[in-house]
């Protein structure tokens, strides 16, 4: 687990070492409702929560900041979970009982896996803040990731490991310490 974090530079989150610095990948909402039904063996859930677009002020500026988001181009979580179907991974989506309901989820194992948005969890590399209205964005913003620490901590609580990826990251290296950490934690679970 420890080389997958050196590797890919992610985050792995579990109760025993709640510093770890790790991935960070998740879905932003700014293409939610897609049809998830198109992908086989995937199970539907419903958009986890409305998005700032209906309660806050988008001016063109922001749209033309988000549109230039990797996320605009490509539906980086998508592309994750048909990687990992592809290599033979089953999982639930959205999984509804879970905290923050992770974007991939291996239950048997106890694995969430989130793709959070660059924009809306602030990525180091990424983030940009809107300069209209910029106190309320900064505030916004600012609670997302705190929410998204606050379920990792309830995750963690239930006994789950989590993991984060950035939505710029390679859906492949994603997929890679994806798998690993579900064959380590399988050898863990069955042994
Ligand atoms: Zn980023």
């Amino acid at each position: 687990m420890r080389s997958i974090e050196k590797d890919l530079g992610c985050t792995v989150v579990d109760r025993r070492d709640l510093t770890l610095e790790g991935i960070v990948i998740r879905r932003d909402g700014l293409e939610r409702g897609g049809d998830l039904s198109a992908v086989e063996g995937v199970d539907v859930g419903r958009p986890a929560r409305p998005v700032g677009r209906k309660s806050g002020p988008l001016s063109p500026l922001v749209s033309a900041q988000m549109s230039r988001m990797p996320r605009a181009r490509t539906n980086p979580e998508m592309r994750l979970r048909r990687e990992l179907h592809r290599r033979g991974l089953r999982y639930r989506v959205n999984h509804p009982a879970l905290p923050g309901r992770p974007d991939i989820a291996f239950t048997k194992v106890r694995l969430a896996v989130f793709v959070d948005g660059c924009f809306w969890h602030m990525c180091p590399q990424h983030s940009t803040m809107p300069k209209n209205n910029a106190e309320w964005w900064a505030q916004k913003l600012q609670r997302n990731v705190a929410r998204d620490r606050e379920k990792d901590v309830q995750l963690q609580e239930l006994g789950w490991k989590v993991l984060h990826a950035w939505e710029h990251e390679d859906p492949r290296t994603v997929a890679d310490a994806v798998e690993e950490l579900v064959s380590e934690l399988r050898i863990a679970h069955d042994g």
